[in-house]
């Protein structure tokens, strides 16, 4: 069963709600919204650019990273699991 229009990437999103709480996510999705963990409202993201390089190893050696909750995502919702598995693709150079 193909979803279409679920092909697009991930992006890096700020996420501002109105109770005041601000969070960021490598997986945010364009006209997907993440729910506030603090009062549980939908909350569209306020900036999105574009992942970088940069942003995927980086979450990928930190153990510090912002888990991504299913629960709280729009996408993982839709796909019925974790919406980040298909971000695999970046070619792992490990310049170590
Ligand atoms: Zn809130
Ligand atoms: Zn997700």
């Amino acid at each position: 069963m193909p979803t279409a229009s679920l092909q697009t990437r991930p992006r890096f999103g700020e996420y501002r709600c109105s109770c005041g709480r601000y969070w960021e996510s490598r997986l945010s999705w364009a006209r997907s919204y993440q729910i506030c963990k603090r009062c549980r409202k939908p909350v569209y993201p306020t900036n999105q650019r574009e992942l970088r390089q940069s942003d995927l190893t980086q979450s990928q050696g930190k153990e510090n990273r912002p888990e991504h909750q299913k629960e709280f995502c729009q996408m993982c919702q839709q796909l019925g699991h974790y919406c980040g598995t298909n971000s695999n693709n970046v070619k792992s150079r490990r310049k170590h």
